[in-house]
């Protein structure tokens, strides 16, 4: 059987939970359907966005990492997504070649179909957007012929910007409403993983409902309950307009 949605998927998440709360719907909505998800996080999130962890007594960087690396493995496993941790750090994630290598080689290994990460700002964050950064760049110097790699060229495939934590701010603005109806249950229970942050969990379902209730409101079928919304970084080929 052949995936409905575009397979391999890969999302590229700045630290270890970002792929959850904001495109957890699609991921799973993948695998469901048959297709690949590869979730590859450049850090753990071990400084910046692990405030459950920290506040237990005797806490160390180390031993951070290794919670948010279980608390990622577990929401991976309920979306049906392998993950890769590149461990970059973050607050700040560093930008430059070493980085920029591991992705190239990655994107040239998987080949994905279909490319999601972060907006293009996010001034309460810049690790989100400096991981956008790295993903566009990254696909450019993939699909480079003379790059020196084993790997083959990547192709053209689409990226989409998953929504931020305050869109307003982000310069978000959603191109397409995704329905994530038929596994929302799921995105509970892999939000629900994420131990560390569970302060996010109403916020995110909250989210998902206001998105649905849009969905709808945009001509999408009256039975879409949950949505997730996408902003697009490069324009789509098409027979018609829709
Ligand atoms: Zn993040």
């Amino acid at each position: 059987m052949s995936p409905a949605l575009p397979s391999p998927l890969l999302v590229v998440s700045a630290h270890a939970a970002d792929f959850v709360w904001r495109a957890g719907g699609y991921i799973a909505r993948t695998t469901a359907e048959g297709g690949q998800a590869h979730v590859v996080c450049l850090s753990f999130g071990e400084r910046g966005e692990s405030q459950g962890a920290w506040r237990q007594p005797g806490m160390t960087l180390e031993r951070v990492k290794e919670i948010r690396r279980q608390e990622a493995e577990e929401a991976g496993g309920v979306l049906g997504a392998g993950l890769r941790f590149l461990d970059q750090g973050d607050y700040p994630l560093p930008e430059g070649e070493e980085i920029l290598s591991l992705l190239v080689e990655l994107l040239r290994e998987l080949q994905p179909a279909l490319i999601l990460t972060h907006s293009k700002a996010d001034p309460y964050n810049l690790d989100h957007p400096r991981a956008a950064e790295l993903t566009i760049r990254a696909r450019m110097v993939a699909q480079a012929a003379g790059y020196p790699s084993p790997l083959p060229p990547l192709g053209a495939p689409p990226v989409f910007r998953f929504e931020p934590h305050q869109p307003e701010v982000c310069e978000f603005r959603p191109d397409v409403l995704v329905d994530i109806t038929a596994v929302m249950e799921q995105k509970l229970r892999a939000m629900a993983s994420m131990r560390s942050q569970e302060h996010l969990v109403e916020y995110y379902s909250d989210l998902a409902r206001r998105r649905g209730v849009q969905a709808v409101r945009n001509g999408g079928p009256r039975e879409i309950r949950y949505a997730e919304a996408y902003q697009r970084v490069f324009p789509e080929v098409a027979e018609a307009l829709r």
